[in-house]
């Protein structure tokens, strides 16, 4: 079918050129249609997809190849020949590749011959069985291992094609669902991960992600975007969520005497964050109840919808929309299609937001709920094995309140665990070869899939970032204060190297007259989030990777000669 593609769009085309428009009804394209007929309107589920691809075309736009894909046969009428072909064992073509993108399963070839499955778990959240529920199902059709991912969310890898969907039938088992994890949809919704157990938060944001989850893989015309779409939710709690990275973000704030607003909590609403293109969201000034997020959300990205890029993959993401119109224009936009006004505040009537502490995702933490803990485990560059995540799942079980919360830090934290069942934890966790102690560099260690498992990475991140973190245990004995490190295989910034202390993003090295290269970084510094929210500066190019661990020590030397004391931080 794609590959008649250029031929249909030729005709389309020249259907528009005489006034007629080959508009499919239900996603697709017509082969023509009489001169005499009146242009049809699509209608279905894609209809404001075809209507929006159908613009780009009428205004002399050539759609990219997704575009193509998408329009030549849906992901979802198209699943069961996706099954059939995948059962032969053979690898994917590259827009069945894309296709399979949304149902979670990611071919990744030339790095592995095999899908990885990237799942959606809606604020981060898992019950012991599910937990160990994926592992069995790793075993059985993947790699015995899996990653955390800086979404919250769990990958598993080298899963063989005739595999693919018998993991996805287990996940459904699970109560799971990778749909819409890949391509151009929305992904894994992301909350506050102490939720519900943090003394300090406004609102809790399980229900809202939840929600949101459940709007969203339910309605087939918010998938197939003009690009992928994050949305968060921080219910003001201590552990930060990066929603600032999000294309939508939700702020639990308090809303003062005095406003425009009653008083109380309410969400503000902060858009266009994409810290790999060097932007954070930022706040529109809009307020909402938090039982609107939902149609809000819906709203904003219908838009985006109508009016995103279509033609060109580098500037379809939601913030180039925001930065042609500005967010007045947008929001005027969302406003009409909401029928009516959103709700604005002077943020001089809204509370300071209570501080985040950066490595609560770490260590044991006193929860609201009296003689109750949160256990937070670090994992190396967020692998865990199979092994291990079962054992994970039954502490959590047997010491805990049964759920395991990940978090966007590429680890987990055990909830609900008694202040007699810590040394426990810390214990079993510790004999499992992992450890709860927030310390140096390797509780802020953040690295990417890189180039083991992904085409895109120009260095091996992960492989690199445990090199860095011997090197500096090693030679910076003195450093007393945790410290962020993100490594990021290309430009599409899985890692966001630009928000961390220091962060390192995949480059080729050119080391020789004839253009051989070796693995390396660019280096940024200074980079934030939540209270200090910042892009890090790049401060050198093209490192060869074997030179990147002596860079970080002498970066980590520079702040610890210089700083006034322990809680100056790295921007400063
Ligand atoms: Fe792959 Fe680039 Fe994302 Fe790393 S940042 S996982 S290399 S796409």
């Amino acid at each position: 079918m794609a590959e008649d593609f250029n031929a249909e769009q030729r005709r389309y085309l020249e259907g528009f050129a005489s006034g007629i428009s080959a508009v499919r009804l239900t996603g697709g394209l017509a082969a023509g249609g009489a001169a005499s007929a009146p242009p049809a309107e699509p209608t279905g589920p894609d209809a404001i997809h075809i209507k929006a691809q159908d613009k780009t075309v009428k205004d002399g736009g050539k759609l990219c190849d997704q575009e193509k894909w998408k329009r030549a046969e849906s992901p979802f009428e198209g699943h069961n020949r996706l099954i059939a072909e995948a059962a032969t064992g053979k690898p994917p073509k590259p827009e069945d590749n894309f296709r399979w993108r949304y149902h979670g399963l990611f071919w990744v070839a030339p790095n592995q011959t095999s899908y990885m499955c990237r799942l959606r778990i809606p604020n981060g959240i898992l019950h012991h069985w599910q937990f160990a529920g994926i592992a069995d199902l790793a075993d059985a059709h993947g790699g015995a291992y899996s990653h955390v991912t800086t979404r919250a969310n769990l990958q598993v890898r080298e899963i063989a094609p005739e595999h693919g969907q018998p993991f996805l039938d287990g996940l459904t088992d699970l109560g799971l669902t990778a749909r819409g994890s890949g391509a151009d949809n929305i992904r894994n919704v992301t909350g506050s991960p102490t939720a519900g157990i943090d003394a300090q938060e406004l609102l809790d944001t399980r229900p809202l992600a939840r929600a949101w989850h459940n709007w969203i893989i339910n309605d087939r015309s918010l998938y197939g975007l003009p690009r992928k779409f994050n949305v968060a939710f921080d219910g003001g709690g201590v552990m930060p969520v990066l929603e600032e990275t999000n294309d939508i973000g939700f702020q639990a704030i308090e809303v003062l005497e005095g406003a425009s607003v009653a008083p109380g909590i309410w969400m503000r609403l902060v858009l266009g964050g994409i810290s790999g293109h060097r932007d954070l969201a930022r706040d529109t000034g809009v307020v909402l109840r938090p039982e609107d997020c939902n149609a809000v959300a819906d709203a904003i990205i219908r838009v985006f919808i109508e009016n995103g890029d279509r033609t060109n993959r580098a500037k379809s993401r939601m913030k180039y929309v925001l930065d042609a119109w500005g967010f007045d224009t947008y929001l005027a936009a969302v406003e009409e299609k909401l029928g009516r006004k959103l709700d604005r505040v002077d943020p001089a009537h809204v509370a300071p937001r209570k501080p985040t502490d950066r490595f609560s995702h770490v260590g044991v933490h006193a929860q609201v709920q009296p003689g109750l803990n949160w256990v937070g485990v670090v994992l190396p560059v967020g692998k865990m094995t199979t092994d291990q995540m079962r054992a994970l799942a039954k502490i959590s079980a047997e010491c805990g309140d049964g759920q395991i919360r990940l978090t966007v830090w590429q680890n987990f934290i055990f909830s609900g665990v008694p202040d007699a069942r810590v040394a426990e934890v810390e214990a079993r966790v510790l004999a499992l070869g992992l450890s709860v102690k927030a310390a140096g560099i390797r509780s802020g260690l953040v690295a990417c899939t890189g180039a083991r498992g992904c085409k895109f990475a120009a260095s091996d991140t992960k492989g690199h970032a445990m090199i860095i973190a011997d090197h500096v245990e090693r030679t910076v004995t003195e450093l007393d204060v945790p410290v962020n490190v993100h490594l990021t295989g290309c430009h599409h910034s899985c890692a966001q190297h630009y928000i961390g202390d220091i962060g390192l993003i995949g480059a080729k090295v050119v080391v020789s007259e004839e253009g051989d290269t070796v693995e390396g970084y660019d280096i940024v510094v200074g980079g934030g989030f939540a209270e200090t929210p910042k892009i890090g500066t790049e401060i050198w190019k093209a490192v060869k990777a074997e030179d990147c661990p002596g860079r970080v020590e002498a970066l980590l030397r520079a702040y610890l000669a210089r700083r006034s004391g322990p809680d100056e931080s790295f921007q400063a």
